[in-house]
């Protein structure tokens, strides 16, 4: 049965089907209606599409109020450019938008809105009245509009700005009314969004309030304020703030402490030019970077704030503009997890490093349940020497505190380096490190410490078991020889468990599809091949499981080699995260990683004594 409106309005067209016709063009008010549901779904869309609209009008003052969770009443009120009467009766049509002339526009969207659908969605679902004040004009109007009528203006005296007043919505779509939720959950919605609006336009004096109180109202300042205002004096205290400015993109907000790390990801906030948004690499860029810093199942608090060139990502993958995609995601990947490493490092969350350190830094301690462990004394690491496991600290023993930094080529990232306090260090025929000691000097061979710093990252990445995989762009296909093949087959499911992602191809193809978010980008194609060289290879020399056997092969194959010039910083970057391995003596392979020679020996040749 058609609804009453349907029917009337195709005896007043004259366009009942006729005959054998059964395709017909739908009446607008159907098509605003039908288009309304992908933009508003409830009550939170409505104040989510205000609200932009008065940040887009650069308002410097918004107000909103709600009654009955947003069902009877949701008010905005702003301090924005407001519209002239020409631009009233224009707003509510669909695709009417100030915001987006060309196609080439839509490349570089600056703001929130540009779609020129919200409105017309509300419009078409709800009784909506506007009031508005252009600054340069000396009156206002108002506009009053009901689905299905012609809306209505006349003159209204009112400070310049907008009041937006949208009530009874989905009064005439039953089915949306019904599936909403009760008024307490509509109104977190609303809540969590309004948070997201504090966090996201700090410059903004902001107030909410419902029939029955004021629920914040926030003065406009500066991040660290709000943060204040919203969560508490104490947790704003241990907030570390994150800085960073690369290639065009720059990151700025807070990360929270370690210890405010929290079992759900509710506390963390993302915006990317001014708008919330989700992304899982981003939030797994974080993740990654405090890594053994967080008891598992906890995620850190983190706001945010991504600023980059719009013409670089991509909004309008969704109605609702939650989803971006990113040109180069790899890119920001990489800029978010260094300055979150980077910040943590400066906030001394990471230990503070005794680079003259005379002894092993590996030290018996008696353990309550097994006796004795070692515990590496840099890191406070417990090292059970025959495998890697890592087990909860007994009391006195520092707990695990070192992020490491990603598996990348120390020269991938200096900046770690430049904050540590500087041994005396130096490259040696572009093969060993010759690094002073209190006690003397100690040898190191480059390429054989990167495999130990890789070796360890790579099993932590197994251990830890949420892999993060980074689709390529385009996959690649690679021809195996038989062996190969196999291996492959047999190793798959631990590669996958790295992030690796594979279609296998028989007899002897494979596409690779994606890699670790962790690895280096470029030379996915010869890394997947030389590991299952090495692996075959290192099946006779390699003690332990097929994990340690992949983490062997593809840190060998990673690690800078002899012959690769270093610089100062990329020295240091190396010696550090060298320090932070549980066995920082030995390689994969069992051969050592540093030669000490004493003072005393050198002394000894000299014949001084
Ligand atoms: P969009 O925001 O995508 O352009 P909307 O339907 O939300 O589409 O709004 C249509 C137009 O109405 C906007 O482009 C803007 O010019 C105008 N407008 C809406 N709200 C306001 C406001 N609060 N202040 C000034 N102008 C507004
Ligand atoms: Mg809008």
């Amino acid at each position: 049965m058609l609804p009453p409106s349907v029917r009337l309005w195709r005896q007043a067209t004259n366009m009942e089907p006729m005959g054998t016709q059964r395709i017909w063009i739908l009446p607008d008010f159907l098509a605003s209606q039908i288009a309304a549901g992908e933009v508003i779904q409830r009550p939170e869309s409505v104040v989510k599409e205000l609200v932009e609209n008065s940040l887009d009008a650069g308002a410097t003052q918004i107000a909103v109020s709600v009654r009955g969770a947003g069902k009877q009443l949701v008010h905005v009120v702003d301090n924005g450019c407001g519209m002239s009467r020409e631009d009233l009766a224009l707003c509510i049509r669909r695709h009417a938008t100030s915001k987006l002339r060309s196609a080439e526009d839509l490349h570089r969207i600056t703001t929130l809105g540009f779609r020129g659908e919200a409105l017309a969605a509300i419009a078409a679902v709800a009784h909506l009245e506007i009031r508005t004040r252009a600054a340069e004009e000396d009156t206002g109007w108002r506009l009053l509009s009901e689905p299905d009528a012609q809306p209505r203006i006349e003159p209204w005296a009112m400070e310049p700005g907008t009041q937006v007043f949208v009530r009874n919505l989905f009064f005439n779509v039953p089915a949306r009314r019904k599936f909403l939720r009760s008024d307490l959950s509509e109104f977190r919605l609303i809540s969590d969004l309004m948070v997201r609006f504090a966090l996201a336009a700090p410059h903004v004096r902001l107030t909410f309030s419902d029939e029955r109180t004021v629920i914040f109202d926030l003065p406009a300042g500066t991040l660290l304020e709000r943060l204040e205002r919203l969560f508490g004096e104490e947790f704003a205290r241990a907030l570390i703030p994150v800085e960073a400015a690369e290639g065009g993109v720059a990151l700025s907000g807070f990360i929270g402490h370690p210890q405010q790390a929290r079992p759900s990801r509710a506390q963390q906030f993302l915006f990317l030019n001014g708008r919330w948004i989700q992304h899982k690499g981003i939030a797994h860029a974080v993740f990654a970077a405090y890594e053994q810093l967080l008891e598992p199942g906890t995620f850190p608090p983190f706001v945010l704030r991504l600023e980059l060139d719009p013409e670089r990502v991509d909004v309008n993958v969704h109605p609702q503009k939650y989803e971006v995609k990113f040109e180069d995601e790899r890119f920001i990947y990489g800029v978010v997890h260094t300055a979150v490493a980077r910040a943590l490092h400066s906030h001394n969350v990471a230990p503070a490093l005794e680079w003259g350190l005379a002894q092993a830094p590996l030290e018996q301690q008696p353990d309550p349940h097994s006796g004795q462990v070692l515990v590496n004394r840099l890191t406070g690491e417990i090292v059970l020497p025959e495998r890697f496991h890592r087990r909860a600290a007994p009391v006195g023993v520092r707990p695990v505190v070192a992020p490491a930094p990603p598996v990348v080529h120390p020269a991938q990232q200096p900046e770690l380096a430049e904050l540590l306090p500087s041994p005396r260090c130096w490259q040696l025929h572009r093969r060993y490190i010759l690094w002073e000691t209190p006690q003397g000097v100690r040898i190191v061979d480059q390429h054989v410490a990167h495999e130990r710093v890789l070796y360890e990252r790579i099993l932590r990445l197994f251990e830890r078991g949420e892999p993060f995989p980074q689709r390529l762009l385009l996959p690649l296909t690679l021809q195996l020889d038989p062996a190969a093949f196999a291996t492959l087959e047999e190793l798959r499911a631990e590669l996958e468990r790295l992030g690796f992602e594979l279609r296998l191809l028989p007899p002897n193809h494979v596409e690779l599809q994606a890699v670790p978010a962790e690895f280096p980008a470029g030379k996915e194609e010869q890394l997947l091949c030389e590991l299952l060289e090495s692996y075959r290879e290192y099946e006779q020399h390699i003690p332990g499981g097929v994990r340690e056997r992949v983490a062997a092969a593809l840190a060998c194959r990673m690690a800078v080699k002899s012959g690769e010039e270093l610089s100062e910083l990329q020295i240091r970057s190396l010696l550090q995260q060298l320090l932070e391995c549980r066995l920082p003596y030995v390689c994969p392979h069992g051969r050592p990683v540093f030669v000490e020679l004493p003072l005393e020996e050198l002394d000894r040749r000299f014949e001084r004594r």
